[in-house]
């Protein structure tokens, strides 16, 4: 019983380090990291906003390189439960896992701020903080609208500055939770599928699992929807003939849609992404003098060969920067090309930016809406995700180059709900130079 998982403990340490994409802090010289962020330690006399400026931008170049990066790979989930919210999973398609699984985000914040669809899960990720009691849970969740026209819309959106209102296609939703919290136990999870969460969530929508479903079919009562969009979507793709069956027989409790208790959710809709757990490696385990036996080492074969194509790229296009961004950019992916995350909330982390023009300045990155605070830079998507995702290559698909997500340095508290919305930066492939 007390034996959680099954394989002794190598195996344990090396799933325990899969698990969350949280960076467990590693000791090289971070003497600097220290006296810059002092809130944490003790001579609080602190003038020190200029000072670390200053500090920052003296090493930032220097450092670049050496910021550890993890970087997230989608895997087919292992078990029927990996995935769901109680084991606080790290996941990209299929439906969220709410990290509170009661107060979702609701109104303005579900939809697609250009044409008004409900977004679309994309991914979110598990990134606890072990620095405060209130972040010891804490998961990112990434929702983007399918049209690649409104994406292309976006592009001038995101460059919108207060008091000026971004109407965005993509958004980005910071959730965090105390060790004792009302929904999960303060034990660690078990992960042999008999985790339970304390409590059962909100009624969500039938249609995209994503949303609540606040609103109910006014025939049958028992199906639950986010939106009229999503109602008249499942009436034309088959509740129109389910839902007079339904009224034909008497209603009973068992079949009550608020029965969320099996949490397992069916998901009527068939444009919802394919369902993957997110793991993580630490991108310093693709360096070349990894151990022959690694489990990613045929792609570092690939990746060598890419090296030298894109470095014959480089010589031929040295004018360009643009081009010249983009086959860095290529080089860099090309140590791991399944990589479809890439984590570093450190100080001076910076994302990898496929190009060099469109690129926000730090007052193109609004404050943290809640607390007024800076915003750093935490992860970036790879436009890997949409190969796996099943996404077409065709002229109108959904693509991008990356998006990159910034996250309030301080991960401040809870005052305006528990989602708290957070930004990104989106560059489009289509932006980019066709490499030959
Ligand atoms: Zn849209
Ligand atoms: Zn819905
Ligand atoms: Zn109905
Ligand atoms: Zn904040």
């Amino acid at each position: 019983m007390s034996n959680e998982i099954g394989g002794g403990t190598s195996e344990d340490s090396s799933l325990e380090k899969l698990r969350t994409l949280q960076i467990t802090p590693i000791d090289v010289e971070e003497d600097n990291e220290s006296q810059i962020n002092g809130d944490g330690g003790g001579d609080g006399d602190g003038d020190g906003d200029g000072d670390g400026d200053i500090f920052d931008d003296e090493d930032e170049d220097e450092d670049e390189e050496q910021v550890p990066v993890t970087l997230g790979f989608v895997e087919k989930p292992k078990n029927r439960w990996s995935l769901l919210r109680q084991l606080f999973p790290s996941k990209a398609g299929g439906v969220p896992a709410w990290l509170d699984p009661i107060n979702l985000p609701s109104g303005r914040s579900c939809h697609c701020e250009i044409c008004g669809e409900p977004l679309q899960f994309l991914l979110q990720v598990y990134a606890p903080l072990s620095e405060k009691e209130t972040t010891f849970h804490r998961t990112l969740f990434v929702f983007m609208c399918l049209s690649m026209t409104c994406l292309l819309q976006d592009q001038h959106e995101q460059w919108k500055r207060q008091p000026e209102k971004a109407s965005r296609s993509v958004k980005v939703f910071r959730s965090q939770l105390a060790c004792l919290n009302p929904f999960y136990s303060s034990e660690p999870p078990k992960h042999d599928g008999t985790d339970k969460p304390s409590g059962i969530g909100a009624a969500l929508c039938n249609w995209c699992g994503t949303w609540k479903g606040d609103k109910v079919c006014s025939s049958c009562r028992r199906v639950r929807y986010c939106s009229e969009k999503h109602q008249a979507m499942h009436w034309r793709s088959g509740h129109k003939i389910e839902c007079r069956q339904l009224n034909s027989y008497p209603q009973s409790s068992n079949t009550s849609p608020t029965n969320s208790s099996v949490e397992t959710q069916k998901v009527a809709s068939n444009t919802i992404w394919p369902e993957y757990e997110i793991i993580n490696e630490d991108e310093c385990e693709f360096d070349t003098e990894m151990s022959e036996d690694s489990k990613y080492s045929n792609s570092l074969v690939s990746g060598s060969r890419m090296d030298e194509s894109v470095k014959s790229l480089l010589d031929n296009f040295e004018g360009d920067s643009d081009k010249k961004s983009w086959a860095s950019f290529q080089e860099r992916i090309a140590r791991a090309p399944e990589q479809v995350l890439r984590y570093c909330r450190y100080e001076s982390a910076k994302p990898l930016w496929p190009m060099s023009s469109g690129q926000p300045s730090k007052t193109d990155i609004p404050k943290c809406n809640y607390c007024g605070g800076p915003r750093g830079f935490e992860f970036q998507i790879l436009p890997q995700l949409l190969y796996y995702f099943g996404v077409k290559n065709d002229v109108d698909s959904l693509d991008w180059a990356t998006i990159v997500v910034y996250t309030c340095e301080a991960s401040c508290e809870e005052n305006n709900g528990p989602y708290r919305e957070e930004f990104c930066w989106v560059q489009l492939a289509s932006q980019s130079v066709a490499v030959p």
